[in-house]
């Protein structure tokens, strides 16, 4: 393939079979190679196109966001190519990779303690809106509110995989953290056919999982962590609950038998696939959605 500009190359990610069952077609959507490394370089190049559209955005412009990780480097790749200045807000949480890829593409990184809620006045969140109105001419991309981020994964994630699979996908398994993901892609998928399940992967111990009364967890990039307008609870069938330690043996598993090394979202991805493989139908064909890849969490640990 040929690409006049590097954001061209976004999306057309591999669909690849997993063999986790004897009966049901399992693939797995490598969103890890997407230019930036995860699947956010879909919903980030979007928002940007639609801040730049309505001319809220003009050149040499600055890019403030919140992010847990891989959102902002998505923006500070993109920036760096079309000359934006970038501000990504994290928590503490993410991983030193993901901290250093940011300071790499040129992005101003702001490190916040983690919050149990993104509402907290000290949350990344909280830090990022406050900039945005410090800051004179700036743009707030705001994916955790923003329902862009959720037309975006409808029209480029949703699309591609009901033409890859042409039309046969049955599940479709995906991460939550904004609801982006699962909320568009699976949105799209829902139109084509109703009868497509939309299963959303969170963290047992996220605010909506637990109703309220989150704990710390150690999964990033995933988890409903407050009342998301993204989310699409109409679109989602069925919400699994992942624990820390069953994603991160997962994660292991997935590295050393089956040779694909991925990021811990993919890990609760892939634990909560098998632990629903006895329900699927023999017929079935799931798609599950690789977010990223574990080369960002090397220092974490999770594949000694
Ligand atoms: N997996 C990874 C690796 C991510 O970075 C994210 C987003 N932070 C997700 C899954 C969740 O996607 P969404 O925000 O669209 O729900």
């Amino acid at each position: 393939m040929l690409y006049n500009t590097l954001t061209q190359a976004i999306g057309n990610t591999p669909l690849v079979h997993i063999p986790f069952s004897k009966y049901a077609a399992i693939y797995a959507k490598l969103e890890y190679l997407n230019p930036g490394g995860s699947i956010k370089d879909r919903s980030a190049l979007y928002m940007i196109e639609q801040a730049e559209k309505n001319g809220s955005l003009q050149p040499n412009g600055t890019i403030i966001d919140a992010s847990s990780g891989n959102h902002g480097i998505a923006v500070a790749m993109i920036g760096a190519q079309r000359g934006y200045k970038v501000i990504i807000c994290v928590s503490d949480k993410i991983s030193k990779e993901k901290q250093d890829t940011l300071r790499a593409y040129g992005a101003q990184l702001m490190v916040c303690p983690s919050t149990l809620f993104l509402e907290d006045p000290q949350s990344y969140h909280s830090k990022a809106m406050q900039l945005h109105k410090e800051i004179p001419g700036s743009i707030m991309l705001n994916q955790y509110f923003n329902t862009q981020n959720r037309d975006a994964h409808y029209h480029s994630l949703g699309a591609e995989i009901w033409r890859q699979t042409g039309g046969k996908i049955t599940h479709f398994f995906a991460g939550a953290g904004t609801g982006g993901t699962i909320s568009g892609a699976g949105l799209y998928l829902k139109e084509k056919n109703p009868a497509i399940q939309i299963m959303a992967v969170d963290s047992v111990h996220s605010w909506y999982s637990t109703q309220g009364n989150p704990k710390p967890y150690k999964l990033e990039g995933l988890g409903i962590d407050f009342n998301s307008p993204v989310l699409m609870r109409s679109t989602i069938d069925h919400v699994l609950p992942v624990t820390d330690e069953e994603s991160i043996s997962m994660l292991k598993q997935l590295a050393q038998q089956y040779g694909i090394l991925v990021g811990p979202s993919s890990g609760a991805v892939a634990a909560a696939v098998a632990a629903y493989e006895n329900q699927l139908p023999d017929n079935a064909f799931a798609v599950m959605i690789f977010g990223d890849s574990g080369r960002a969490y090397l220092t974490k640990d999770f594949y000694q």
